[in-house]
């Protein structure tokens, strides 16, 4: 189908049904190194107590609690235990100078802090003076009073951060089942462009909608696995799909689904079952999709603000979902001046918060895309929606 005439809502149903194959993850496990800014396929049991044994929580002495119930007291010392010592056994009555982390000898109950006592050796015998009363636990770290061998550590689902690390770390685990990261690929398409770093010929520019939808992947939660670019060449482009589709599961391409002499996107696909249609919004109207040897391809338009504001609406909450991470909610935000729209399309205009309210930061054309980098919201407008006053509240897309 081409030329056809489709809601916002509509197109993202669409969209929908045709990515629904990227939502059944598969697990797969990664190295715990491996493992920040995943999302956990299953939940993770405790596989040891942890503590693993019973430690002290100070630099003191490892008494029992019965020996200084009155103070001060002289107790004899019997050695010392350092951090990674094996277990010893106490003797009702005496001390034994213990450093934070050692084990607790079997028998003692309880941990004097150094700062409460005074130590001395008289003729070859080490003794210590408590001055203040322990109770029996005090600065003990029980085993399996963190968490117990079998508890849940983490739920399905969670995403990893640092801490989840650490608790992972702690409990010995060194590999975790992650959700399998949707694999995506970009082709950006026109002929006039070029990769920065070099320098601009006549009537060229550089190519921003590659690296930039690449970019808006990687930070929903998916693998680029390729990052390719066609000239407007039918022959080119039918390659470099093929290729695409050949190593990801979902394919984005920016340029040549429009009204042009040029439209290599909708020339190569279209007579493939592509569907190239109008979507009610400004800017990101001319749409397409398409599946590319049962891979599906979503067809962007090539001006650098539609390309991700099209990502943004289409293809993000796909993303998101598929990789396990959590949605972004827009947001009511009062404007903070007022705003026209135009009738009969659903508009997004570059918003930037600005204290409580928004503001909006760029002018209306699509190839702004410098000024689309001042902005930290998509403001939303109905496509009924002619005028907002300055205090209305607006709905706001988190970027
Ligand atoms: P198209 O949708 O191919 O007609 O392109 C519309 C406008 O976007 C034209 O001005 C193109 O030069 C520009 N454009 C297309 N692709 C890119 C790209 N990858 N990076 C930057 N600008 C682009
Ligand atoms: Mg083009």
């Amino acid at each position: 189908m081409t030329g056809g005439r489709r809601s916002v809502e509509e197109h993202v149903e669409h969209v929908a049904a045709l990515l629904a194959s990227l939502r059944t993850r598969p697990a797969v496990r990664v190295p715990l190194a491996r493992a920040l800014n995943r999302v956990l396929a299953e939940p993770i049991y405790a596989p040891i107590d942890l503590p693993a044994f019973r430690n002290s929580q100070m630099d003191g002495y490892a008494v029992d609690a019965a020996a200084v119930a009155t103070v001060p007291v002289t107790l004899p010392v019997r050695g010392v235990l350092a951090a990674g010592d094996g277990n010893s056994v106490h003797e009702a009555g005496t001390a034994r100078k213990i450093m934070t982390g050692a084990p607790i000898p079997d028998g003692a109950d309880a941990v004097v802090p150094v700062e409460d006592t005074d130590s001395s050796v008289d003729g070859g015998t080490a003794t210590v003076t408590v001055h203040r009363s322990v109770g029996a636990g005090t600065y003990v770290r029980e085993r399996g009073s963190d968490i117990a061998a079998g508890a849940e550590l983490l739920p399905a689902g969670q995403l990893i951060a640092a801490r989840h690390i650490a608790a992972l770390a702690a409990v010995g685990v060194t590999a975790v089942p992650v959700r399998a990261l949707p694999q995506v690929a970009v082709i950006s398409t026109g002929s006039e462009l070029v990769v920065g770093g070099t320098d601009l010929g006549p009537g060229k520019i550089f190519n921003s909608n590659g690296p930039a939808l690449a970019a808006s992947a990687l930070a929903n939660g998916a693998d680029v696995v390729s990052v390719d670019h066609s000239d407007d060449d039918a022959e080119e482009f039918a390659a470099k799909i093929a290729h695409a589709a050949s190593v990801a599961e979902v394919v984005f391409t920016s340029g040549g689904v429009s009204q042009g002499d040029f439209e290599v996107v909708k020339d190569v696909l279209g007579p493939r079952g592509g569907e190239f249609v109008s979507v009610a919004m400004q800017p990101g109207g001319p749409q397409g999709t398409a599946i590319v040897d049962g891979v599906p391809v979503l067809a962007f338009p090539g001006n650098p603000v539609s390309a991700l504001v099209s990502f943004e609406m289409f293809a993000r909450p796909l993303l998101r979902a598929a990789a396990g991470l959590p949605p972004i909610d827009p947001v009511m935000l009062p404007l903070t001046a007022d705003l026209t729209s135009v009738a009969g399309k659903r508009q997004f205009f570059r918003g930037r918060r600005d204290g409580d309210g928004v503001t909006v930061v760029s002018g209306p054309g699509s190839h702004l895309i410098a000024g689309m980098s001042g902005a930290d919201v998509l403001l939303d407008v109905a496509a009924d929606t002619t005028s907002l006053r300055a205090g209305d509240l607006v709905k706001a897309l988190p970027l």
